[in-house]
C-alpha cells in the first residue's frame, strides 16, 4: 500500500498512526507533522480488520474497540458478522487492555510484578502498542 506525502515538508517517509474517526492517521518521520486522509469508508486496512475482530475474540466489547482502534462500533459488528466470528464463553479469564507509548511499554515491563499472574500479548498498534491481558477470575 503506498502512503501519501506528508502535506507539510512533502517528505515520503509517513507512517501509519492508527485511525481518527475513521480517518488514516499518518506521521511524518522527518517533521513529525500528523495528518489524516480521506475517510476510509468501506476500504478500512485489513489490519485493523484483523485486530478489531482479536480484541472482539477476547471479549472486548465493541464500544471498547472503537476507543482503541477509531474505527466505529458499526463497522466492528458488521466485521463479527461478515466473517462469522464467535466468541468462545468466558469464565476463568478476564482481558484488560492498555495502550502504551515504548517508553511506558519498557517501564511496564522493568517491573517483574507486572508481569505475575496474568498471559499477555502485545501488538502494535499505529506508533503505540497496545498490550492485552489476560486474568484468571479469583475464586
Ligand atoms: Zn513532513
Amino acid at each position: 500500500m503506498k502512503h501519501p506525502l506528508c502535506p507539510r515538508c512533502e517528505a515520503q517517509h509517513v507512517v501509519k498512526s492508527g485511525i481518527i474517526n475513521e480517518r488514516q492517521r499518518y506521521r511524518c518521520k522527518k517533521c513529525s507533522y500528523y495528518f489524516t486522509v480521506s475517510k476510509l469508508g468501506k476500504n478500512i486496512d485489513s489490519y485493523y480488520v484483523t485486530k478489531a475482530l482479536q480484541l472482539y475474540i477476547e471479549g472486548v466489547s465493541y464500544r471498547e474497540i472503537e476507543r482503541i482502534l477509531g474505527v466505529s462500533h458499526v463497522s466492528v459488528m458488521n466485521w463479527v458478522r461478515k466473517y462469522k466470528v464467535k466468541q468462545p464463553e468466558q469464565t476463568e479469564y478476564h482481558p484488560s487492555y492498555k495502550v502504551l507509548s515504548h517508553s511506558e511499554l519498557v517501564a511496564h515491563m522493568q517491573s517483574a510484578k507486572n508481569l505475575q499472574g496474568a498471559g499477555m500479548m502485545i501488538t502494535e498498534l499505529g506508533d503505540k502498542y497496545m498490550m492485552i491481558k489476560w486474568k484468571r477470575f479469583k475464586e
